[in-house]
């Protein structure tokens, strides 16, 4: 045996031995949260190696996130002693562009083709809805696109779509019309958005098998984390790449020397690469991006002899947690039914708070969080989660008034800023000259006189010559448009012409199919945001928040310089398709001390020492949109399910009597989830009306109030709360809403609008004496970032920090 074997299966229960060790063609490993899957599969790839089963390069294993494919690499390069390479371990996503990167032209499409994101998509699609005048009959460009969203993933193209369509309903045929020119406009622009990366592939294999088998030869095995979310389209993908090759393209690709001596069989085929896919139905939360939990229930019919491993003993959370996971999912019609357990003990009880409004529950989160800090737990291992991204805002003002540090994983969008967008557009534009949509978008950005005429006048005169849109600005002086307009086009097209033959690189490395000679990424921007002025038209603004968007481009340019030094001899296209692909828990930086929070969705995969779970109420959980749809308050029970187990050794779970929504404060009423919970597993550790030492300010009616669990004799803890609710709706519309809400917090200060600047003096009652190094935001939302003479650096919300300008 190899002195890494040991290593390999030590420290593991004997089911997940089990499935580390068995081989055969098809490994379904089932399993409920923090029962080690994620781990079996890790381990499992470094087994396939060291014991030389599979080189590297033979192995595809597939993750939710770029983070989660980092973290297993790390993990299989740690269980070998050895650096790995060759791996593909990645998203569907990533592993899919990779692939069409190579093979693009097979299908008529450019290499360097571009990756629309979500806004990309609804620009294209507003712009089509109103050429159509399709929004009279109801379209939106949103509704659009998660119709179009949805047939792709179920690999129906807009010909079959066609076929299908009834040619009397004048909705569907307008619906045709949009989705036909959709998928032109895309295919002109040699662009491809996010869910054609994973349809477009599967029509590939489909269409050319010869390209097929060439992946089909080289990855012998296949590996897919959380499973119960793979979509129609993905699970197509793994069905193709699974696929035995038949003799007579075996005996093909043998003519060309591309064959691996020894792996056919007697009958000359290729056998199919062995799949292992690991998951758990009660996680299922993709229903809505078209995840089919069949893939799970149907494995074993689709891959016959399949070998199935149970998994059952959870090494994540306590048993208290575990006990709440269990209830609440418990509920759930229509599933195998499987308790979590653990041999570490009960741990503490949850901790429930209710508050009389989202500002009075963040400052419970926010409270507790300094609890657990001081004894000792690390920021980072603290997770507040919720499930919408509005409900950050009254966990950010807390957070930045207690000077807690936090990230909003999945928030901050960096790539979706106009001004970011706009220079990527410059890059896009250079690496994908067909790209129509990057190119108007730079064409008057900023500013050279380009107006909407000339803008519809190139498009049109592109449109009738059969020529690009680029080319049509290269042939702009034949339009009349003007010598300053057409001066102004023509400068345009030759700063991108040059910036293009920047990136060529030298003949020795063309021949030899390196990037050597080929100007940096960084370099490329460096001179388009000179010479097209973007940079300069910002820093010369007279409008203050474009110092911000400055910034902002400058730290894009920083950005492009650490990809340039972490990644030797990588081109433009390689950095465009590392920006699309980042999602939002790619975010997440371990070393940062900060707490992280992110929504419900975002958490999946993921474990913290402490987790708060925020807004338990009617409408968020289950959330209003999903309550009344058939399989929706299923669905968002296994959110809460994802959510209650990321936890290990804390749970908290809190909710507001009043939230504000859409502008308007209404009362909320705790999710019919918590009362699925075993009242003992939950110490309602505080409740509304016992606050009265924060703040102070509450009006007295509240202040002998009792929340859930404290509700005394009787156990009538929920009715006594309606009661309650009822006397708090009646004061709520005695008083005028905002006042209202500030009472009750007894939290929220307000500066109005002091103004503060760079250089000047404040004190702070915490604090003490510092200088304001800088103020960035916007309104009421402007932050500043002090220098404390004693305290350090801080963030502050100016309007509601306790501060006074000196
Ligand atoms: P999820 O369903 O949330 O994705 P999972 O089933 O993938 O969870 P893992 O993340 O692999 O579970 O494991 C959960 C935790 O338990 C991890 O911290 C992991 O290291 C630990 N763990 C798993 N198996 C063992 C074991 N046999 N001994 C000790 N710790 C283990
Ligand atoms: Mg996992």
């Amino acid at each position: 045996p190899h002195a890494a074997s040991d290593r390999l299966t030590d420290g593991l229960n004997p089911q997940q031995r089990e499935a580390v060790e068995y081989r055969g063609p098809a490994l379904l490993i089932v399993a409920g949260a923090g029962s080690g899957k994620t781990r079996v599969l890790t381990h499992r790839i470094a087994s396939l190696i060291d014991r030389r089963e599979a080189w590297p390069s033979q192995i595809l294993a597939i993750t939710f996130t770029n983070k989660a494919a980092a973290e297993m690499r790390e993990r299989v390069q740690a269980l070998l002693g050895d650096s790995a390479s060759g791996m593909w371990i990645s998203t569907f996503h990533s592993a899919c562009v990779r692939i069409l990167r190579r093979e693009a032209e097979a299908i008529g499409l450019s290499s360097t083709f571009t990756i629309y994101d979500s806004a990309d998509t609804r620009t294209i699609l507003k712009r089509i809805i109103k050429e159509l005048d399709a929004d009279t009959m109801g379209f939106t460009p949103a509704g659009a696109q998660s119709k179009i969203s949805k047939l792709k993933n179920e690999l129906s193209d807009v010909e079959t779509y066609a076929r299908n369509a009834n040619t009397n309903d004048p909705h569907e045929v307008m619906f045709l019309e949009i989705f036909r020119q959709y998928t032109r406009r895309l295919r002109d622009a040699s662009a491809l958005d996010f869910d054609d990366l994973i349809a477009e592939t599967v029509y590939l294999f489909r269409a050319f098998p010869k390209v097929a088998a060439l992946y089909q030869r080289r990855f012998r095995h296949l590996l897919v984390d959380e499973y119960q979310d793979t979509n129609h389209a993905q699970y197509a993908l793994i069905h193709e790449l699974t696929r035995p090759v038949d003799p007579m393209i075996v005996a093909e690709l043998d003519a060309h020397g591309v064959l691996v001596q020894g792996m056919t069989d007697a009958s000359g085929a290729i056998p199919g690469a062995s799949l292992t896919v690991v998951g758990d139905s009660d996680q299922s939360i993709y229903a809505f991006r078209g995840a089919d939990i069949r893939n799970i229930s149907e494995f074993e019919r689709d891959f016959p002899g399949a070998k199935v491993v149970l998994l059952e003993q959870n090494y994540r959370s306590t048993q208290n947690i575990l006990s709440a996971a269990n209830a609440v999912i418990s509920h759930n019609f229509d599933r195998k039914d499987k308790k979590l357990w653990t041999a570490d003990g009960d741990g503490e009880k949850i901790t429930g708070y209710t508050g009389y409004t989202a500002h009075d529950e963040a400052q419970f989160v926010a409270d507790e969080i300094e609890v657990l800090h001081r004894a000792g737990v690390a920021y980072r291992d603290i997770a507040v989660f919720y499930r919408t991204n509005a409900q950050t805002r009254a966990l950010e003002e807390i957070f930045v008034r207690s000077a807690l540090p936090y990230r909003v994983v999945g928030g901050t969008k960096f790539y979706e800023r106009a001004e970011i967008k706009d220079a990527m557009a410059y890059l896009i534009a250079v690496a994908n000259p067909l790209d129509e949509l990057a190119l108007r978008r730079i064409l008057n950005t900023p500013k050279r006189g380009i107006g909407p005429a000339t803008e519809t006048a190139l498009a049109s005169f592109g449109e009738q010559n059969a020529l690009t849109f680029r080319q049509a600005m290269r042939a702009a002086d034949g339009l009349g448009l003007g010598p300053k307009v057409t001066g102004a086009i023509t400068k345009l097209a030759n700063v991108l012409d040059e910036a293009a033959a920047m990136l060529v690189p030298n003949a020795e490395a063309i021949a030899a199919g390196t990037n050597e000679g080929a100007a940096k990424v960084s370099d490329v921007l460096a001179f388009l945001l000179d010479r097209s002025g973007l940079l300069e038209t910002l820093r010369n603004s007279r409008d203050p928040q474009d110092e911000t968007r400055a910034e902002n481009v400058e730290e894009l340019l920083a950005q492009t310089k650490d990809f340039d030094r972490e990644n030797p001899g990588a081109t433009l296209v390689d950095f465009l398709t590392q920006v699309s692909l980042v999602a939002a828990a790619d975010e997440l930086d371990d070393a940062s001390g900060t707490v992280s929070l992110m929504t419900l969705h975002t958490a999946k995969g993921l474990e913290y020492h402490a987790v708060f779970l925020t807004g338990i109420e009617e409408g968020l959980l289950p959330h209003q949109m999903s309550a009344t749809e058939p399989g929706g308050p299923a669905e968002e029970r296994r959110l809460f399910y994802v959510g209650i187990t990321r936890a290990r050794k804390r749970l908290y779970l809190s909710l507001a009597m009043s939230r504000a929504q859409f502008g308007e404060v209404a009362v909320a009423m705790p999710s019919r989830y918590l009362q699925e919970i075993p009242e003992d597993l939950i110490d309602w550790k505080q409740s509304p009306g016992m606050a009265t030492s924060r703040g102070g300010t509450q009006p007295r009616a509240l202040n002998a109030r009792r929340g859930p669990g404290q509700g005394g004799a009787g156990g009538g803890a929920w009715g006594t709360r309606d009661r309650d609710l009822d006397r708090f709706s009646v004061m709520k519309s005695a008083a005028p809403k905002a006042e209202w809400a500030n009472k009750v917090t007894g939290t929220v200060r307000d500066n109005g609008d002091l103004t503060l600047e760079a250089g000047d003096r404040i004190r702070h009652t915490d604090f003490g004496e510092g200088r304001v190094m800088q103020v960035t935001g916007e309104g009421t939302k402007r932050i500043a970032h002090v220098a404390f003479d004693t305290a350090g650096q801080k963030k502050l919300l100016i309007k509601i920090a306790p501060i006074e300008k000196l």
